[in-house]
């Protein structure tokens, strides 16, 4: 058999590995390419693979960087099942959609720009057939994908639905010698609010991991309760508001479960909270309706009290435009839950301009700001920022929480590891900067590994 990798490789985005047994094309996670618009948008249009040659596909988690690229592969010929978790399926119905609308209005001013049509990378229609050919499975069901090939999901513990792909093989063109093939996804991390920790697998001949934190230790790893109590009282104490850009998708969900648990317990007041993303409004409906994904804290804390930990008097969800125009009157102390994430564009952006030059407000960073994004500037300190098209001045107090990554570091990826025994015969490490992957290497063969490779795009290995 013999496995290819058309994405991730030396890089975080378009997670895509082929595997090619017993005659049958495989494809692991079918991502999507992000980061600068001009290269994403080449990479995500030129296909490496033909989709109509492929036999089924198996993603991993609803991230757009492991899912994105499905309506690519369906509307060009990919007519097979997508097999997934059940919550993985119900997460992607929107995440897809809501890249759907996005692929159609950057198409629109494309158009309107170079006065040619500029065909959206897919849409709506192509969206409703990608989720129409998903077949779902829960975790620990043995399934068999293909005559010889069987895939069990186990947990990943970093965002709803995760899963891990382990499989067992019968490699008909190698005197059907029993294999085993196992694929961490993103690798959450031990402790996450919400989900349950990654599950550790004892055995496996060839492993795919992930590596974007291959040589990074994961600072600053502070009580999330006490950072957000100590913040939010001293803002509500100047009067000010508290601005949270958070991503829709598990992050937002993580936020108001902590909060929740603070005004459970009396450390923050009573003031009013607002999830404003229209996203982040669907994406929690999906949350409430997978429990079978939820970790043992979260019936303790909510669901043994009739408690919802979605959803209390204090917390309001907006969809409405008018509605989230209404916020910006709002004279009292209250916090504003937003996307984007990195503050590149949705709503946060009317709430930051709103917010950004009054010192007696906050604004608090959950998640990663990538280089040159607006949530970069902001935490760097840069005294004027431009926030659709005007300057303002960023007098705002700034807090980082550095505790909330989702993905496993350094340490947590060699106990993932270390836990197999026998050693696996190869490791090919993808989901990493170019760095990240040959310094990890670097690492674990000091600790006797061997077989390691850092992936490279479209070179194949014979397993
Ligand atoms: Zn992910």
């Amino acid at each position: 058999m013999k496995l290819t990798s058309y994405g991730a490789t030396r890089e975080v985005t378009g997670s895509k590995h082929l595997l090619e047994v017993n005659g049958k094309k495989i494809l692991l996670d079918c991502g999507m390419f992000q980061g600068r618009r001009k290269e994403a948008a080449e990479k995500n249009h030129n296909l490496p693979i033909d989709p109509a040659g492929i036999d089924h596909i198996i993603v991993s988690h609803a991230h757009m960087d492991h899912t994105g690229s499905l309506p690519t592969y369906v509307k060009n010929g990919y007519a097979n099942e997508i097999i997934s978790t059940h919550a993985t399926r119900d997460l992607s119905s929107y995440m897809l959609a809501d890249s759907a609308y996005i692929q159609e209005r950057e198409a629109e001013y494309l158009t309107e720009r170079k006065r040619e049509f500029i065909e959206p990378l897919y849409n709506m229609e192509d969206v409703t057939k990608t989720i129409n050919n998903f077949a779902t499975i829960g975790y620990h069901v043995r399934h068999e994908v293909t005559p010889g090939v069987w895939l069990t999901y186990y947990d990943a513990g970093h965002i709803l639905g995760s899963a891990q792909i382990y499989l067992e093989i019968d490699d008909h063109d190698d005197d059907n010698k029993r294999k085993t093939l196992y694929f961490t996804g993103d690798l959450g991390r031990k402790g996450l609010p919400i989900l349950r920790d990654p599950e550790l697998i004892r055995e496996a001949d060839f492993i795919i991991s992930e590596c974007t934190y291959g040589n990074r230790f994961h600072k600053y790893i502070v009580d999330v309760d006490d950072h957000f109590e100590r913040v939010i009282n001293e803002t509500v104490n100047r009067g000010g508001k508290v601005i949270i850009p958070a991503f829709a998708l598990e992050r937002t969900q993580e936020v108001v479960y902590h909060l929740h648990l603070l005004m459970n317990q009396k450390r923050i007041p009573e003031i009013p909270i607002f999830v404003d993303s229209p996203l982040a409004c669907n994406v929690t409906t999906v949350f409430k309706s997978h429990p079978e994904c939820y970790d043992k804290e979260i019936y303790e804390e909510f669901i043994k009290q009739n408690d919802n930990p979605f959803g209390f008097d204090r917390l309001k969800y907006i969809t409405d435009v008018q509605d989230s125009k209404n916020l910006n009157n709002l004279k009292q102390p209250a916090i504003i839950i937003s996307a984007s994430g990195m503050m590149e564009h949705g709503r946060v952006l009317h709430h930051l301009k709103n917010n950004i030059e009054n010192p007696a407000n906050t604004i608090m960073v959950v998640g990663y700001q990538a280089a040159y994004t607006l949530g970069r500037q902001i935490i760097e300190g840069q005294k004027v920022v431009k926030i659709l098209g005007k300057s303002y001045k960023n007098n705002a107090q700034v807090e980082i929480m550095d505790a909330f990554s989702g993905h496993a570091d350094r340490s947590d990826l060699i106990n993932h590891l270390s836990y197999f025994d026998p050693k696996p015969k190869q490791i090919f490490l993808v989901h990493g900067e170019e760095g990240q992957g040959l310094t990890f290497k670097e690492i674990l063969e000091e600790l006797d590994y061997t077989g390691v490779t850092v992936s490279e795009f479209g070179v194949g290995y014979d397993l």
